[in-house]
Order: C-alpha cells, then sequence, then structure tokens
C-alpha cells in the first residue's frame, strides 16, 4: 500500500519550499527552489518547474507515494478562485492562477491561501491547537500576517483575503506602510517595524546601549535580543515596547472574536521571557472584564523551518 501525502508548497518572495506530508504531520522529503531565478520566466514557467520537483520528489522516496492534493500558501493568495493577487514580493505582478497551471498536472484537488492562514491551519491540524475551535494565529516576520479559525472554520471571508490584522490601524497618521495606508500595525509589530522603533529609541535614549554601537542598518532582532539577556535597558525596554504593542491589538481581537487562544509564530518567539508578560499585562488591562485573564497567549508548536509546509499541506488533509 502506497503512503498517502499532500504536498505542502510555501511561495515565498525569497525561496519556494515544498515538501510532501504524511496524515500525522511528518515531513517525509522536501526540496526549495529560489523564486528569484524565475524572475525572468512567466508565471506558467515557475509553475512547471514546482511541478516538476514535485514529482521527482514523488519518484525518489524509498517508499511508494500516492499523493492525494497539493495546498499552496502564498503572499495574497485566494482561497475562492485559486489565484496570487498583485503580491507585492513576487516577481509576477496582476493575477495569477496557481490552479490553472496546476489542473494541467493533476487531477487533485489544488487549494490556495495565504502563507498566515496556511500557518493558521498546520497550527490547528498538527500542532498546539488541535483541540481548539476559535483561536487566532498572529506571524511576525518581515511583515505581520494572521489567520482567523472561528467555530473550526478558517475565515476566508465574503473576497477571500479575511484576517488582514497586520494593515488594521494602530497609530493615528503613523507610520508609511507597505501597502500604501499609514499607520498600519505592521509597521509597529513585524521586524521591519520593531527595527524601526528600535533605531529611533537608540537615537532618543540618553543611558548606556550596548545597541549604540551596532550599525543601524546592521541591527536585527536578534542583537536585541541577546543584549536584553545581557540586561540591557533600553533592549529590555524595546521589547516592552513591542510586548505593549501586541497586548493592545490582542485586546481588539478578542473584542472581536473571543477567541480561545492567540498564537505567536515566527522569531521573535525566541524573545518570549521579554515580551509576554508585557503583552499579557496590556491585554488583561484592556478587555472587557468578561474576558479578562481567560485568552491564552502562546508561541507556536510549528517548527520555524517545517511550519510553511507543514500549514500547506493542511489545506489538503
Ligand atoms: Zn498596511
Amino acid at each position: 500500500m502506497p503512503i498517502k501525502v499532500a504536498a505542502g508548497i510555501d511561495i515565498g518572495g525569497t525561496n519556494t519550499k515544498f515538501g510532501l506530508v504524511d496524515r500525522q504531520g511528518n515531513t517525509l522529503t522536501s526540496d526549495k527552489l529560489k523564486t528569484a531565478q524565475f524572475a525572468d520566466q512567466n508565471f506558467a514557467q515557475y509553475m512547471e518547474a514546482i511541478h516538476e520537483s514535485i514529482d521527482s520528489l514523488l519518484k525518489n522516496y524509498t517508499s511508494p507515494l500516492e499523493l492525494i492534493g497539493l495546498g499552496f500558501g502564498a503572499p495574497n493568495g485566494n482561497f475562492h478562485t485559486g489565484t496570487i493577487e498583485y503580491a507585492p514580493n513576487l516577481p509576477w505582478k496582476d493575477i495569477h492562477s496557481i490552479k490553472q497551471e496546476m489542473q494541467k498536472h493533476y487531477d487533485l484537488p489544488i487549494i490556495v491561501t495565504n502563507d498566515a492562514n496556511a500557518a493558521a491551519l498546520g497550527e490547528m491540524k498538527f500542532g498546539g491547537a488541535k483541540k481548539m475551535k476559535d483561536f487566532v494565529m498572529l506571524t511576525l516576520g518581515t511583515g505581520l500576517g494572521s489567520g482567523i479559525i472561528a467555530n473550526g472554520q478558517l475565515i476566508y471571508g465574503h473576497d477571500g483575503f479575511a484576517g488582514e490584522i497586520g494593515h488594521s490601524s494602530f497609530i493615528l497618521d503613523g507610520r508609511q506602510c507597505n501597502c500604501g495606508n499609514k499607520g498600519c500595525f505592521e509597521a509597529y509589530v513585524s521586524s521591519i517595524g520593531i527595527l524601526h522603533t528600535a533605531r529611533e529609541m537608540i537615537d532618543n535614549y540618553d543611558g548606556q546601549t550596548k545597541l549604540a554601537s551596532i550599525d543601524s542598518k546592521e541591527l536585527s532582532v536578534k542583537h536585541i535580543h541577546y543584549a536584553a539577556k545581557e540586561g540591557d535597558q533600553l533592549a529590555i525596554e524595546i521589547f516592552k515596547n513591542t510586548g505593549r504593542s501586541l497586548g493592545i491589538k490582542m485586546a481588539e481581537i478578542v473584542s472581536y472574536l473571543s477567541p480561545e487562544a492567540i498564537f505567536l509564530f515566527g522569531g521573535i518567539t525566541k524573545a518570549w521571557d521579554f515580551l509576554y508578560p508585557h503583552i499579557e499585562g496590556e491585554l488583561n488591562q484592556r478587555v472587557m472584564k468578561v474576558f479578562k485573564n481567560k485568552v491564552k497567549v502562546l508561541a507556536s508548536e510549528l517548527s520555524e523551518q517545517n511550519a510553511a509546509i507543514l500549514g500547506a499541506s493542511a489545506l489538503v488533509w
């Protein structure tokens, strides 16, 4: 009997990662392509290359495998239409159909959604949300993505793009955001946003901080975390600021959705001890009495390496 597997494909601006995942959430085999390598080719050629790579994973695995479907996590992926639409970080602009291209090769379910939605499904299927029906996933990377699960279902919304919490407003007349708007949450809480805040705080700081000696273009969240661990007060303040900002936005999320938990995913969760007390403090101070001390704030249980592939495969499973 061949082992049944779903293909999980994570389309990112830098890499396209893909793997074959069994029903228990084991990634049996995986590989990646450099997305930018296809920049001067058309979208159909890029899809063809993904198809060929998946085929070779299937053929070269040590035991026989049976592919049951393909799940794609992609920036601005539309679940309803199977397309990616105006993705800012990909070489192909406008609207392109993953579903149409892949149907040339497979007579199987082909499911598309954005990467944060895929991460939420991955958490529900294989991670810390296995028994939950109402939770929200916030993915902190270059930007801030989110996926909303309500009544056990991922919320896609009328147009297929529901759950853009990163582009909900945070500060009146605030920082310029990549989406064209000003003051979006993502402009403050994402790696780019946190570093923007950090540079401002370093410039205005009167005390001694190790962070002042790092070239501001080189500064990373990792640097801030190292400094915080060594007791650098400004680094600790930067995480406090980020944690409070997350708590404020989470209180808003709770008032809309009353989730059981809010998950955080991304490298930032390594600084959990510096963030969590401020997230929780701000959240519980701001929510209505009926929600106080009820909503769990948790770090994702999916490993950063595999989460995108697992999440995309969970679309099929
Ligand atoms: Zn925005």
